[in-house]
């Protein structure tokens, strides 16, 4: 039987550390876990979200009235040369580096992204050029009936921080991945981590970059420009290192998150007439099964 635990603080389940208590909460760790908790929550009429490694979340102060599945499927096969089939709750950052010191491209970039593989494929993260998409063959998904089928990367959309899984209710399990052959990749992906370890607030508390970039260019210049590095609200700041790094200095609520974003936004659009929106995923209290 899965344990669902009942009211656990979801500040331990986000990079941010901010949210209130997840009515349930229940860690899922093999497929078949994943399609029984799934229709668990389908009888019984609740409101689930799939949680990775909670590196783009923003919780409410309230918590989240309904399940949270924590993916925590991290199996990691190569099937034949360069093709990896990898569980969706498999660290990306590892998978990255794992795979460029093999000497497989596609993935360098990810090895600066905390994230999980299943939350990589659904927010299409990217960095140094590079999107998740182009490196996925095909995907795992678990509908909310429980059917597990698998989609071929044509099949799903992708575009800039966006894959069409966002509109889907259910559950990436696993993600297949096709590299190609090249004896760059580790002293890529090491030059990578080294710049972002210079260019980002790594030890502080974030979600990553909370504004998407404008088609006009980066976010983080916008905000730098209305001088806002270090500004804050209460313990909320803009981060000295990058303007689009919002960090939770100490006990940051949602609330000051939030205002905080609503500042920025209003100080950019006055200064540079830009509207900007938000990349993190805003996780309401009443959750419809899939915020
Ligand atoms: C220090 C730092 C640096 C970052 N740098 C980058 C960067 O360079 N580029 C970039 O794109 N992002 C970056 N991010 C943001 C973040 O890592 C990505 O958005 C990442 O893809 C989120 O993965 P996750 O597993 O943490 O997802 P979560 O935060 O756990 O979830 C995000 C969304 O995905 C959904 N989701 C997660 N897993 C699944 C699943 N298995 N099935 C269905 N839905 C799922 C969740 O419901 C939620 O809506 C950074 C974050 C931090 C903290």
């Amino acid at each position: 039987m899965l344990p669902f635990r009942e009211n656990i603080s979801l500040r331990d389940f986000c990079t941010l550390g901010i949210g209130g208590p997840a009515r349930y909460l229940c860690e899922v760790r093999t497929v078949k876990e994943m399609q029984e908790a799934i229709k668990i929550c389908y009888r019984h009429h609740l409101p689930f979200m799939v949680l990775g490694k909670g590196s783009n979340c923003l919780f409410d102060d309230r918590g989240v009235n309904g399940v949270v599945l924590v993916n925590k499927i991290d199996f990691c096969e190569e099937c034949s040369p360069g093709v990896f089939h990898v569980g969706a709750g498999y660290s990306f950052a590892l998978l990255g580096v794992q795979t460029a010191r093999q000497g497989w491209s596609g993935l360098e970039f990810a090895s600066g992204i905390p994230a999980s593989v299943g939350g990589a494929v659904f927010m299409n993260a990217g960095a140094n050029g590079s999107e998740t998409f182009q490196s996925v063959e095909s995907i795992d998904f678990i509908s909310m009936d429980g059917e597990l089928k698998t989609l071929k990367r044509d099949e799903v959309t992708f575009s800039y921080r966006f894959s069409s899984l966002q509109k889907i209710p259910g559950a990436i399990v696993g993600v297949t991945f096709k590299l190609k052959p090249s004896p760059e990749a580790r002293q890529k992906q090491i030059e990578i981590v080294k710049t972002r370890s210079k260019t980002q607030p790594y030890g502080s508390k974030s979600a990553g970059c909370i504004f998407l970039n404008p088609s006009c260019g980066s976010a983080g210049a916008l905000i730098d420009k209305c001088n806002l590095k270090g500004v804050s609200v209460g313990d909320a700041a803009v981060s000295n290192l990058h303007a689009n790094f919002l960090i939770n200095v100490n006990q940051a609520t949602c609330r000051d998150m939030l205002e905080l974003i609503e500042l920025v936004k209003k100080r950019v659009k006055e200064m540079s007439q830009v509207e900007l929106h938000i990349e993190v995923r805003q996780i309401n209290y009443e959750i419809n099964t899939h915020e």
